[in-house]
């Protein structure tokens, strides 16, 4: 049971109310005065007992009224259009926010100075409260708090209705099995994604990606306008992704329906994707994930092929050497272009040989988070330092790279 409403009105409170008289505002607005005095009244009942205690209402309305504008006349109209601009889309969440021409704010509080009342509330906090239980009595969905499907805003002076829908977001792990393809839409840079003939008119570098082949069913299930993919850091392109897969999340932009069986969806991701796109794990998530998938930096698992003339004693006797130290790696030069310049220091946390034949050896090896593997083998001029290359003595070159394992929290 609610607390029963109070509203003791003493003589400070009283002297408002007449200060406020005859000024032609509505019950919502007069009431409102005192909207932060008691609790457990809407205004307009406030204002009736307002009304009774000085034996008078507040005199004649002279519509519109001069605070609101008429907004609160309006509250059922208002609530008609927020809910047809919520048609076609699912929401169980939403929030109602409007836009006031300031002057009349500020005509507002300079009222509330004139009547000296201290318990006035903002005629915007009032409105978008009403609207509020408005739409969850006409809807069913429920208002304020975190995590609104839509946001509307009414804006009082154009008349309209603007909503924001907000992305489904989605987690998971992805293992990529073929070395052609990026993990994100990569758009042309010459015509930045608006097709030319160098991307024939498709706009896009590569003809697709872990994104798309990931997102394809899921945005066809959401009936979403978009995808924005955030994976947990990246492999090259020509780089495998192995193991249990690279935590990501997925946002999906302005879907229509919210409800969707995620791991079915997960199950069968599409001919296009067969062979070299796989996703596991995959759940709800919230923009909080995008954060921590982020700002996450574990260590990683790689196995490289290398090509190089090396016995096999003087590489194990390397790697012993590389084993737990620290390696100072200037930006490599291929990504200098779109990364500071500067030098890192980054450490190999174990690597063993798996595999070794005439000319050209494999390793399984386990850095630190950051840490460039091909120019780790290679050297890169000299901008790793030491570099495998360096510590065997001879020129090395990197043929294939695999993650094999992201090791975030949540695994080992
Ligand atoms: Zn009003
Ligand atoms: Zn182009």
């Amino acid at each position: 049971m609610a607390d029963p409403p109070t509203f003791e009105l003493g003589e400070e409170h009283l002297a408002v109310a007449r200060a406020a008289l005859d000024r032609g505002l509505c019950p919502e607005c007069y009431g409102r005065l005192l909207g932060r005095w008691g609790h457990g009244l809407s205004n307009p009942e406030r204002t009736e007992r307002i009304s009774t205690a000085l034996g008078r209402g507040p005199g004649p309305e002279r519509p519109p009224c001069p605070v609101c504008g008429g907004a609160f006349a309006r509250l059922d109209a208002w609530t008609e259009r927020i809910v047809r601009a919520g048609e076609g889309y699912e929401w169980h969440r939403f929030t109602c926010g409007s836009r006031w021409e300031p002057e009349r704010l500020a005509a507002e509080e300079g009222l509330w100075t004139e009547v000296g009342t201290s318990w006035g509330e903002s005629a915007k906090a009032a409105l978008n409260r009403e609207l509020g239980k408005r739409v969850e009595a006409r809807t069913g969905a429920l208002g304020g708090g975190e995590g609104a499907d839509l946001v509307f805003l009414v804006d009082l002076a154009v008349g309209t209705v603007e909503v924001t829908v907000a992305p489904l977001y989605l987690r998971g792990r992805y293992r990529k099995l073929d070395r052609t393809i990026p993990q994100t839409r990569w758009p042309c840079r010459r015509c930045s994604g608006r097709g030319c003939v160098h991307c024939q008119g498709t706009g896009k570098t590569y003809p697709t990606s872990v994104e798309e082949l990931a997102g394809a069913p899921f945005v066809a299930a959401a009936a979403a306008e978009g995808t924005r993919f955030h994976g947990m850091g990246r492999e090259d392109i020509d780089a495998r992704m192995l193991g249990r897969g690279r935590p990501f999340v997925l946002e999906l932009l302005r879907p229509r329906r919210r409800s969707l069986d995620l791991a079915a969806l997960a199950a069968r991701l599409g001919p296009e994707a067969a062979g070299r796109v796989e996703l596991t794990e995959v759940g709800p998530a919230t923009a909080a994930d995008v954060v921590r998938v982020k700002e996450a930096a574990p260590e990683k698992s790689y196995r490289v092929g290398i090509v190089g003339v090396v016995p096999l004693a003087k590489v194990n006797e390397a790697l012993s050497l590389a084993v737990g130290h620290t390696i100072a790696q200037r930006t490599p030069a291929r990504v200098a272009h779109r990364r500071s310049d500067r030098v890192r220091a980054r450490r190999i946390v174990a690597a063993h040989v798996v595999d070794a034949t005439e000319g050209r050896f494999t390793i399984d090896l386990r850095t630190e988070a950051g840490t460039y593997v091909k120019e780790w083998v290679e050297g890169d001029e000299g901008r790793t330092e030491p570099s495998l290359a360096s510590l065997v003595g001879a020129p090395l070159s990197v043929d294939f790279l695999d993650v094999l394992e992201v090791h975030d929290a949540e695994g080992t």
